[in-house]
């Protein structure tokens, strides 16, 4: 049977207006929005034109309700720069990766969410120590932030948007906190991203009274504390510190030059005078617009090793993706682009089977 919601989200996922789809589909604007709202039922012909002007197979669009996720419910960064079409496109791959995570679910036992609750703390610091403090992290910088998450129960999956108005977004569902974290900008920013998003995870679990601008700012707050603890940071920044000091520290805590620069004056370990000379230097040097001699980019642990076990028991991801009714780009778009993952050294001229794992 045909699913309206599908068709609607598969649409949004290639962001299409219906008027674009209907050009492209060879069809009626009217078709389409009679389509969408489940008014008329399409024949197969018209699905097969679908799912070949969307690039979706045409399983899909037969297969259950899908997973819809309400904007309302999700906790978007900079959501004001982001286009109607963009934000669409986003949270259609959320629910694409709603699917695939179920999928996952019913294959592996992933950990299990481990998070607090501190939607009643209004101090981002404070919700920043308790979260490592429950961790039992002490203050040491992170090594691999998606690994930290992953282990403590969230499913962080991958953005592929060529745009930078998207950088992530997280929400809680069924009792299980899920990051999507677009890789468009450097790793570190990412990382900052991340850290974000896992401040609204914990902090503004029921929601947002308090108006988008506030939550921004704590979650904007919490993801520098948690990633550069405060005591750390004053007992190891050596003085007087120099750009070459701000260099090393940012290596360190593994966060952008500009963000180290930041965290430094909202400590008072620099005044205002040095941070803004800090920034004239940084922004020469090409930290404004990138992140020169950067760390490299996290992927997914877990989904490392579910591909790697799914790769030896022969199951390829063109599998996954046809078991899902999914197409492959997207499938790779949510899961990091592991596309090697599962190929040992010596199995370079693998079958193609083996390589499309
Ligand atoms: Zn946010």
């Amino acid at each position: 049977m045909f699913i309206p919601k599908r068709l609607s989200l598969a649409r949004h996922r290639r962001r299409l207006t219906a008027k674009a789809l209907a050009g492209l589909a060879g069809l009626a604007v009217d078709t389409i929005s009679r389509l969408e709202n489940g008014v008329n039922e399409p024949d197969d012909a018209t699905v097969e034109r679908l799912a070949h002007a969307l690039g979706f197979p045409v399983g899909f669009f037969v297969s259950d309700d899908p997973e819809v996720i309400d904007t309302s419910a999700v906790s978007f960064r900079s959501f004001s720069k982001m286009s109607a079409r963009e934000r669409d496109a986003a949270l259609a791959a959320g629910a694409l990766g709603l699917e695939l995570s179920n999928w996952v679910e019913d294959r592996f036992s992933l950990p299990e969410p481990n998070l607090i609750d501190l939607s009643y703390e209004t101090d981002p610091e404070a919700a920043a120590n308790m979260l490592r403090q429950y961790w039992g992290l002490g203050e040491k910088p992170i090594g691999h932030l998606i690994a930290l998450l992953e282990t403590h129960g969230a499913r962080v999956f991958s953005l592929s948007e060529n745009t930078a108005s998207v950088n992530a977004f997280s929400f809680w569902r069924d009792g299980k906190p899920y990051i999507f974290l677009n890789n468009f900008k450097t790793s570190e920013s990412s990382n900052f991203d991340l850290a974000h998003e896992l401040g609204h995870l914990v902090m503004h679990k029921h929601g947002d009274p308090k108006g988008a601008r506030s939550t921004e700012r704590e979650a904007d707050g919490f993801a520098s504390a948690f990633l550069m603890p405060a005591r750390d940071v004053r007992s190891r920044m050596p003085r007087p510190v120099t750009i070459n000091v701000v260099l090393a520290a940012k290596a360190r805590w593994r966060v952008s030059a500009m963000a180290m620069a930041y965290r430094l004056r909202a400590l008072s370990v620099i005044s205002e005078w040095q941070y803004k000379s800090l920034c004239i230097e940084l922004t020469k040097r090409g930290f404004r617009t990138g992140e020169p001699g950067g760390i490299e980019r996290e992927t997914s642990p877990i989904w490392r090793k579910v591909l790697t076990q799914l790769w030896s028991e022969r199951v390829t991801k063109d599998e996954i993706a046809r078991d899902l009714n999914l197409p492959v780009d997207e499938l790779e778009g949510l899961i990091w682009n592991l596309a090697a993952v599962g190929q040992r050294p010596d199995r370079v001229n693998t079958p193609p089977r083996l390589e499309a794992m």
